[in-house]
């Protein structure tokens, strides 16, 4: 092919030994053009300048080893299971290699052959890795495969390692050179980032481990750089584009808000309220996220933001996800306004036409000073006097767009989003990088402390015994199971069979009630009300009981199989007990297998802190997961890891939104590469600043 002519761009089809059948393949694994094969990175890398002798192999570790297959074998066992066997040697020893259920295998190795194999080494009687990654050498000396750091990729079926990595390497070779540069000179320079061709070359085919780590990072550092100034330049459109209220500061308000609690306010909630009049006072618009576990005081916080907004003048909204919230922060918030002589309101779809018709008039009218309510709030139909401050509770469950739906509807108010989920800092950084955010992390004083055990199950009398000292006591008891009724050949209990059990066998004398999801509402309900009463001493359940109950007198939470619950779960589930003003007992009785579910299980037992849960949570199940499946809006990303390259993260939020503070609308030649790739990456965030980057 003409050289001139070369271009990245061009279908795969172009590369040495890609055919229409290949092709297809590859585009499984998104590999479409050249420049995305030259954007497809390794997964990891192995050291094949040096391999691990048989007799110096370490148990328990992962290591890449060198050697001849001897020979292989297929034996079933007496439980059906198909075994495959590779016996393999470096004369320093004998290794080998099983496999399950895959006796195909059989065709593809043959005595004599190189192999390279990478996997776990156990030790049973014999030096073992069970489904290794292999790969077979052609040739002895093979400069792409061996004798250097090789990148292994993730493949799918039919495509193999050697393969993509020829593949790589010829496009490294002959169109690494034609990638367009995109990180502008100036952050290269200062930053001393490779270029991208270096870059790209050596993430694939590195000569040193050096030069990796300077690869990836410049990759990374990109990636994140764009993310962070995406946000900043969001974020700066959202201040600019309209100026906010102004505010005024009236210091008998806030003396009479303090007076109005029986109870002094926390630090941390006396520091974000200074943070929020900060932005209320100012002429920018408040665009906040309060972030505090259930029960650490929001309300409170978000009260002093509305008697601030009406004191003013305005009006103030208060939207939550469902209705029963809304409802419950009518009732909160009323019982303590209404005295004050602010009219405050609820606005639901399921109250009476007559009444919504009204309600909408007076807000019109400017006579509701507040008005709570799901997101009919901002439905059409709604046209405010005045709207001084919007808050939002549970952010996670309201997409981001409402709040730019306020804003079409020619409002401008200060806003406040509050949340429950303990969202940790790093996270917050990526996800709400354009909004500020004020944290209450401690709960109130004078909150029972939570103890909290991990029983294994061989123990099981002991609670059984633990359970009626809590009851003799007159206190009331929670035992929770993952499951209402058992499976077949699970050795997971069940609420069910369990709650027949403990009835018949353990606590004949007690009164013990089952609840789970599949009881009619009123049933729940009379149970419910039974156990609030006093009249029950044992509540059996599934998670149904993880949101929403209030007991005080329940003083013992019991989980069985604790193993099975995610931390998120348990930390929701045992903040049922610890509300009264007894001690507080969690017992977790589970014998974990997994190392991660040891780990959450004894993270249990040292913390009740929401936040240090959380952060144990996303380091053991990754930011995806523990988001849920894009749900939350993370932002996709292709090389960087939120938690492992935190650091790189930092750094580049700080100098993107420098850059942003000095050229707002990267008009500056030097940064018009960030404007293109901005625009590529994430759609028109450059000119309209109310879009949202994660929605
Ligand atoms: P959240 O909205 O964060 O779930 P709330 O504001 O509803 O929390 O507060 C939960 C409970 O704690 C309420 O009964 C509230 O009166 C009480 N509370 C709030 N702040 C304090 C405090 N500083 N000291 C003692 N109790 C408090
Ligand atoms: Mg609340």
């Amino acid at each position: 092919m003409d050289k001139s002519k070369k271009n990245i761009t061009m279908s795969i089809r172009y590369l040495k030994g890609v055919g229409p059948k290949k092709a297809d393949l590859l585009n499984r694994l998104g590999i479409g053009t050249i420049e995305e094969l030259l954007y497809y990175l390794p997964k990891r890398y192995e050291d094949r300048s040096n391999f691990t002798l048989i007799k110096d192999l370490k148990i328990g570790e992962y290591q890449t080893l060198k050697a001849k297959v001897l020979a292989s074998g297929v034996h079933r066992t007496k439980r059906g299971i198909t075994l495959f066997r590779l016996a393999v040697s470096d004369k320093t020893g004998i290794l080998y290699c099983v496999w399950f259920n895959q006796p195909y295998l059989k065709k593809i190795f043959k005595p004599g052959q190189s192999i390279i194999i990478f996997g776990k080494v156990e030790k049973h009687d014999r030096l073992r890795i069970h489904h290794p990654e292999y790969e077979i050498l052609k040739r002895e000396l093979d400069s792409i495969h061996i004798g250097r750091i090789v990148p292994i990729y993730s493949l799918t079926q039919d495509v193999s390692q050697r393969y993509i990595r020829f593949l790589t390497y010829e496009a490294v070779s002959n169109y690494a050179s034609l990638l367009k540069e995109t990180l502008p000179t100036h952050i290269r320079a200062r930053k001393q980032m490779a270029d991208i061709s270096f870059a790209i070359r050596n993430i694939h085919f590195p000569y040193s481990f050096r030069n990796l780590e300077k690869s990836y990072k410049r990759l990374v550092f990109e990636e994140f750089f764009l993310l962070q100034a995406a946000l900043a330049i969001k974020k700066k459109g959202f201040k600019q584009s309209s100026s906010g209220i102004r505010h005024k500061l009236n210091t008998e308000l806030k003396s009479n808000f303090l007076k109005l609690f029986s109870f002094e306010l926390t630090k941390e909630q006396l520091k974000a309220i200074d943070e929020i009049e900060r932005d209320m006072v100012s002429e920018k618009r408040m665009n906040r996220l309060l972030e505090g576990e259930v029960g650490s005081g929001k309300t409170v916080v978000a009260i002093y933001a509305l008697m601030l907004t009406v004191s003013n003048g305005y009006q103030g909204a208060m939207m939550a996800p469902t209705e029963i919230l809304a409802r419950q922060h009518y009732v909160n918030l009323s019982e303590i306004l209404m005295p004050l002589g602010i009219n405050t309101r609820l606005l639901i779809s399921g109250i009476s036409q007559d009444k919504k018709i009204k309600i909408l008039k007076e807000i019109e009218d400017g006579e509701v000073d507040i008005v709570c309510g799901t997101h009919a709030l901002i439905q059409g139909n709604v046209s405010y006097k005045n709207l001084g401050l919007a808050l939002i509770d549970e952010q996670h469950k309201f997409g981001v767009t409402q709040r730019a739906i306020l804003k079409k509807k020619g409002l401008n108010p200060d806003v406040l989003i509050m949340t429950a989920t303990p969202i940790p800092r790093t996270l917050a950084l990526t996800v709400y990088g354009d909004l500020d955010i004020s944290i209450i992390r401690q709960l109130p004083e004078g909150r029972k402390a939570i103890t909290t055990y991990w029983v294994e199950d061989q123990r099981r009398t002991f609670v059984y015994k633990f359970i009626r000292e809590e009851i003799k006591l007159g206190r009331q008891v929670y035992i929770v199971y993952p499951r209402i009724s058992k499976k077949p050949n699970s050795d997971l209990k069940a609420a069910a069979s369990m709650y027949n059990r403990l009835q018949a066998d353990v606590f004949p004398d007690l009164k013990i009630a089952l609840i789970h999801g599949r009881m009619k509402s009123e049933e729940k309900e009379k149970i419910m009300k039974k156990f609030k009463n006093g009249q029950l001493d044992i509540l059996v359940s599934t998670v149904v009981i993880e949101v929403g109950i209030d007991v005080p007198n329940a003083s013992l939470m019991v989980i069985e199989n604790a193993e099975r619950f995610g931390l998120a779960q348990l930390h929701q589930l045992r903040g049922r007990i610890g509300r009264g003003s007894y001690d507080s007992y969690c017992i977790l009785l589970g014998n974990p297998k997994t190392e991660a579910a040891q780990r959450r299980l004894s993270k249990m037992t040292e913390t009740q802190d929401g936040f240090k849960i959380a952060e144990e949570d996303l380091e053991l199940r990754g930011p995806g997961e523990f988001f849920g499946t894009r749900q939350h809006g993370l932002p996709e990303l292709r090389f960087g890891d939120i938690l492992k390259d935190f650091e790189i993260m930092e750094d580049a939020r700080k100098e993107a939104f420098s850059l942003v503070a000095r050229d707002p609308n990267l008009s500056d030649s030097r940064n018009y590469l960030i404007k293109q790739n901005l625009k590529k990456r994430w759609g028109g965030i450059v000119h309209s600043p109310q879009s949202t980057v994660h929605s």
